[in-house]
């Protein structure tokens, strides 16, 4: 299973998954390596 190396394949948003190692964005957990869910930011 490869990264994304810190190439986001999406734009972060809510619901996407952000890789806690490269910080690399994407829809689809299995093609980062740590996946961490990026959550709702109710502040502004
Ligand atoms: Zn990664």
């Amino acid at each position: 299973m490869t990264c994304r190396e810190g190439e986001s394949e999406h734009k972060s948003k809510p619901g996407r998954y952000k890789c806690k190692g490269c910080g690399a964005v994407s829809k689809q957990k299995d093609h980062l390596c740590k996946p961490k869910q990026i959550k709702k930011t109710a502040k502004k």
